[in-house]
């Protein structure tokens, strides 16, 4: 989506692409492309001065047909009701193409979480938490971190919840801390998961990630477990950037240094071990077998993709590809697995981590990841074979009707009601 495109509107017209190569009536589809509710609500929060300021908050619920809706909470000024519906959207495709028992949900408040002490942010999380109480449940709506939000944020909604209703449901939010109850291997499963699917791509197009160069845009949390992971099946990572700019090194660089370089100094630049430094947009159009986008929204747009000469491309951000670079990329001899099924680690896990909670009984990480590892090796595999039986134009088109016609599936075996 380009900066101006509505989000809303651009999840619209994906499902209208992928409703092309699937038999759903125009009736069933108008429901796959409108969320069934959305909450907007106007918090109201005491200041450390004694003022009082307003945010506005929202979560929407996309579809529950095959499970309890599911998706983050982000804080950033940027949040709209647009946008919130667009991401709750999202999570309904990418729960089906990976095939986790959910729903699609997301929330967010439009705040700059930087302008507040933690005791603002605090009173804001328990305040949304509140309106949020009716909405949510172990078996009803499950947040989880997004932008800006993460461990303490999660923790304050869940010891709010559990207080309002007097009772103990660590299911009722994921990505918590291990001792409030989250999942080992959760902070590595994007990562991981973007790995599962380079693999495949990989194998599937008769190579070996093993002898692949890759470049890897953005060193946080999605990018460096990538970087990492993929070194340890045997791929040279020769470049990586972050928002300070890119390193490059042919021979291959040492993913756990640059990580503990990044962690002393703040950024990747000026890490010895490189040969040279790149802009970010070099990196992008680096000739290497593997491109893994790990940063923000939209960095490849139309004009970069026409020099992009990666091989392969392996989203995991979340839509790192304008529609026009998915246009042109389309065209090009580039396969793209898509953010969808390369991404979703971070949900696996977090369906994983409430099963743990629901049981009482926790995992090791050995199994978490032997989990994580069957369910995008099977969304992979499904994705391939929509791609070769339709004549779905790209993976992302493939792992839509896959995962669309799942949701269908749901809604029609359940009949409508009333
Ligand atoms: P993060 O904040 O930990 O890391 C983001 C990284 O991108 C940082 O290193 C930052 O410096 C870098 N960056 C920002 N702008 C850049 C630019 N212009 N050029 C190069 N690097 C830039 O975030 P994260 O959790 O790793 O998330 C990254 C992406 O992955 C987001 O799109 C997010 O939605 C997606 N994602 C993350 C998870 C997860 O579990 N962390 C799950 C699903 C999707």
């Amino acid at each position: 989506m380009s900066d101006e495109a509505n989000p809303f509107e651009s999840l619209q017209e994906q499902i209208d692409d992928a409703s092309r190569y699937l038999d759903v009536s125009p009736d069933v589809l108008e429901r796959l492309k409108n969320p069934e509710r959305v909450l907007e609500t106007n918090l109201s929060v005491e200041l450390d001065d004694g003022d009082i300021e307003v945010f506005r908050a929202y979560r929407s619920q996309f579809n529950g047909d095959r499970g309890p809706y599911k998706g983050g909470i982000r804080y950033h000024p940027g949040v709209t009701r647009d946008e919130v519906k667009a991401l709750s959207g999202w999570m309904v495709y990418k729960c089906a193409i990976a095939n986790v028992p959910y729903g699609g949900g997301k929330g967010g408040i439009e705040v700059d979480p930087s302008d507040y002490s933690d005791g603002e942010l605090e009173r804001l999380t328990r305040s949304f938490a509140e309106e949020l109480r009716p909405l949510i449940g172990e078996d009803r709506d499950i947040p989880a971190p997004d932008v800006n939000t993460g461990q303490r944020e999660m923790n304050w909604i869940k010891d709010t919840y559990e207080t309002l209703e007097n009772t103990t449901a660590p299911g009722v939010i994921t990505g918590k801390a291990p001792d409030n109850g989250g999942s080992a291997g959760r902070v590595q499963a994007t990562g991981r998961s973007t790995t599962f699917a380079a693999r495949e791509i990989f194998d599937y197009l008769g190579r070996d990630l093993a002898d692949a160069t890759v470049a890897v845009q953005g060193y946080g949390n999605a990018g460096w477990i990538a970087a990492k992971v993929i070194e340890q099946h045997g791929g040279t990572v020769v470049a990586v950037s972050d928002s300070s700019g890119a390193i490059h090194d042919p021979a291959g660089l040492d993913t756990v240094a640059v990580k503990e370089f990044k962690r002393e100094t703040g950024s990747v630049s000026d890490y010895g071990g490189a040969t040279e430094e790149l802009s970010n947009r070099e990196l992008l159009t680096l000739d290497v077998d593997l491109l893994v986008p790990a940063a923000l929204e939209n960095a490849i747009d139309g004009t970069l993709a026409s020099d992009v000469r990666a091989d392969v491309i392996v989203e995991a951000a979340n839509g790192p590809l304008t529609p026009e670079a998915d246009e042109v990329l389309g065209d090009s001899d580039t396969y793209v697995v898509p953010d969808i099924l390369a991404n979703a680690g971070g949900v696996t896990v977090s369906y994983f981590e409430w099963v743990q909670n629901r049981q009482r009984f926790y995992w090791t990480e050995e199994k978490v990841n032997e989990e994580l590892e069957r369910h995008i090796t099977n969304g992979f595999d499904d994705m391939i074979d929509a791609f070769e039986d339709t004549d779905a134009p790209t993976l992302r088109t493939a792992a839509y009707v896959v995962a669309i016609q799942r949701v269908v599936d749901a809604y029609q075996n359940s009949g409508n009601w009333p």
